[in-house]
């Protein structure tokens, strides 16, 4: 097929936005109706909200509730424009992107592709483990979580039942915690009725951090919470305890610990994605890319980082803001009115980060919650956590059929969506 992005010419500057996550997606609708032309690339055809992946993944909700068609967030719109395509590197002496459907000139450029899974290099990782980034990722691990258990129900080895009923789930950070409580509660709740025969007392979920302690990012008090509810709902954790490698079968440790199962949840770290054509030196040693309080892109005057993928700060010390929502969309509002304020002559704002606290849950009625001033945990925390989620969401349609989900879930103690979905041969 011939292809070109076939983009009109724009009357005044041309903005490309590489990747429609919470930044970019920020900047594209904060800058609609301006003299820009906006052009936002992304590698699938809707917005994903990732914090609540883990209930994709978990049969809580459908992925149509947290996934929004950028088409849709644009209709009308006129200077906004979506290309579905993949941005594989740039040129910045010829102000251009390189994309799978060709390339696309540009007057001021922003990377905002977020970050890829981490498998620290090791090839079984990589082949093994499951990822919970994308909802295609959420999807499958959902499809390998039911299928487990059909299987387990006809299988004849006692050794095989138990490694396919067993889960480890690796990281205790955020993601590793919510995942860990919603399968616990799953354990006693739904997969008993699910699968009657089969004896769930047996199964073993364990969670293995390779840091001292949980949620790394709050609090000792909040990590010391997290991990006395999740004992309590008999969840296994392991700190100090770092993935060594994973067969398939067996998961061992660094320090020589293993474990029987066939399913490990990869939730244990990050890293930047690769963009050719960036220079060397503005990559940090964790793969961000370095930008100034303007976020610019280091040595380069049209090219701005923006979300994950960018540690904005002068100081070569600073490794980068948290890599959360709230950066990505502090980053994308600035750098907007930024933008907007160069339409009117008026001068540039420099960034600085306003950190409206964090949030975890854990289970029903459980989660912690931190803010400057004070700090609290159990239902209230878990009631805030919920109403936060549920504003975040894009599309007030989306936001009521989670809702509804939620209150459903609350009130059975179940979800009625565990289908397993295949892919044709
Ligand atoms: C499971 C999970 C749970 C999380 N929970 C929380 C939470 O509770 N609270 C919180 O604050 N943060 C949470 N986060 C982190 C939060 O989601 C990120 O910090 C945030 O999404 C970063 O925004 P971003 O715009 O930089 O990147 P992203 O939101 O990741 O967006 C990147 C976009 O770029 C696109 N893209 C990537 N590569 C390419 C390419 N080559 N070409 C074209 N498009 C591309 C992607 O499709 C995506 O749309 C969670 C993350 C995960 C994975």
């Amino acid at each position: 097929m011939n292809m070109a992005p076939n983009l009109p010419e724009p009357a005044y500057k041309r903005i490309v936005i590489a990747g429609g996550g919470f930044a970019g997606l920020r900047l594209a609708r904060s800058l609609r109706n301006t003299a820009y032309q906006v052009v936002l690339l992304d590698k699938n055809n809707y917005h994903q909200f990732q914090p609540l992946l883990y209930q994709v993944a978990t049969a809580g909700l459908e992925p149509s509730a947290i996934a929004f068609p950028f088409r849709k967030i644009f209709h009308h719109l006129k200077n906004i424009h979506f290309r579905y395509c993949e941005v594989m590197g740039i040129n910045p002496a010829g102000k251009e992107v390189l994309t799978s459907i060709g390339n696309i000139p540009y007057d001021l450029l922003v990377l905002a592709m977020g970050v890829d899974t981490n498998y620290y290099g090791n090839e079984n990782l990589l082949r093994h483990v499951l990822p919970m980034k994308s909802v295609s990722e959420a999807l499958t691990l959902r499809n390998r979580l039911l299928q487990n258990y059909e299987q387990a129900l006809i299988s004849t080895s006692e050794d095989e039942r138990e490694s396919l009923m067993n889960i480890v789930v690796a990281g205790g950070g955020p993601t590793g915690v919510e995942i860990s409580g919603t399968l616990a509660e799953m354990r006693k709740t739904v997969f008993p009725k699910d699968f009657p025969e089969l004896s769930f007392n047996k199964m073993r979920i364990i969670l293995l951090e390779g840091g001292p302690r949980l949620l790394n990012g709050m609090s000792e008090r909040s990590g010391f919470k997290a991990l006395q509810s999740l004992q309590k709902m008999g969840v296994e954790i392991r700190t100090n305890t770092l993935v060594h490698d994973f067969d398939g079968t067996r998961v061992t440790s660094a320090d020589g610990q293993s474990f029987r199962t066939t399913t490990v949840i990869w939730a244990a770290g990050v890293t930047g994605k690769a963009c050719p054509g960036l220079p060397a030196e503005v990559w940090t040693r964790q793969n961000r890319i370095r930008t100034d309080a303007y976020l610019r892109v280091t040595g380069l005057n049209d090219v701005f980082a923006l979300g994950d993928i960018a540690a904005v700060g002068q100081h070569q010390a600073f490794a980068g803001h948290p890599q959360l929502a709230q950066p990505a969309i502090q980053q994308a509002a600035l750098l907007a009115s930024n933008l907007k304020r160069e339409l009117k002559g008026r001068p540039w704002k420099a960034f600085r980060y306003r950190d409206p606290g964090s949030l975890a849950t854990i289970g029903r009625h459980k989660a912690v919650a931190e803010f400057r001033l004070f700090r609290f945990n159990g239902p209230p925390a878990w009631l805030l956590w919920l109403f936060i989620h549920l504003m975040a969401i894009v599309g007030v349609k989306n936001r009521l059929f989670i809702f509804l989900n939620w209150l459903w879930a609350y009130v059975t103690y179940d979800q009625s969506l565990r289908l397993i979905l295949k892919n044709k041969e």
